[in-house]
């Protein structure tokens, strides 16, 4: 097996494991592969150990990937920024967008989500630290965010999406994603159908999956330390 064999083989462990301590059925508990700066050939390698979900941050090298790889079964997640220059992008390669946190943006890609497509999937990103240098939205105007971007025709909502301040450990990485957690339900006891939690990456799917994680978003721990962008 190579070296991303056995990486994916050792995450999804991982998460077998979690899923277990936490008494959660692991099929409760999607892979996303982060594969940011990850070349095609590589993505195919994990294309070949089964991994089949992707999600890119950056939207044109994201587009070069999926020219490369349109041969494959690959469904692929927007997890980085979007510009409102890049919404019709989006709209038109992605099937997931865990990254919204603006109504102007949703209103963008519902209108120019092809009709021949089913309904973008998205995941409302938020800022569940308040850290003012972050995306996401604030905790406080999530529940009136997701009510409008829940109306949109061409928008499936599906839940939230967090990307914490790395936490020292497993207790207090707990404590931001229970945070996450109870937003989500007080966001679905409103009536909102959301059925998606996208939460945990490398370093703490574990505390994600005890906190109710549906999605982690796993780079590093499948593809190695990533090269700075340049
Ligand atoms: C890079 C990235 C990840 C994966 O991070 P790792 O620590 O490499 O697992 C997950 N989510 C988002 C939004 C990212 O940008």
């Amino acid at each position: 097996m190579t070296t991303l064999g056995e990486n994916l083989e050792s995450v999804r462990k991982r998460i077998a494991a979690a899923c277990t301590a936490a008494g959660r059925d692991p099929q409760q508990v999607t892979l996303l592969a982060v594969s940011k700066t990850v070349h095609a050939p590589t993505l195919a390698q994990a294309v070949a150990a089964g991994q089949t979900a992707f999600g890119e941050n950056y939207i044109q090298e994201a587009l070069d990937k999926m020219r490369l790889l349109q041969a494959l079964p690959i469904q692929w997640h927007c997890i980085g920024p979007i510009q409102s220059n890049k919404t019709r992008l989006v709209a038109e390669h992605f099937a997931w967008v865990h990254s919204l946190d603006r109504l102007k943006i949703a209103q963008r890609l519902s209108e120019q989500r092809p009709a021949q497509l089913e309904p973008l999937q998205v995941c409302l990103q938020v800022n569940v630290d308040q850290a003012a240098s972050k995306g996401g939205v604030m905790p406080d105007e999530a529940l009136a965010l997701a009510r409008e971007i829940a109306r949109l025709p061409r928008l499936r909502l599906r839940g939230l999406m967090t990307i914490p301040e790395p936490a020292v450990d497993f207790a207090s990485a707990c404590v931001v994603h229970a945070r996450t957690r109870s937003l989500w339900e007080a966001l679905r006891r409103d009536g909102l159908d959301l059925d998606t939690l996208s939460m945990g990456m490398s370093a703490d799917l574990e505390a994600a999956v005890h906190c109710g994680s549906t999605l982690v978003r796993v780079g590093s721990a499948i593809f190695g330390a990533r090269q700075p962008r340049v």
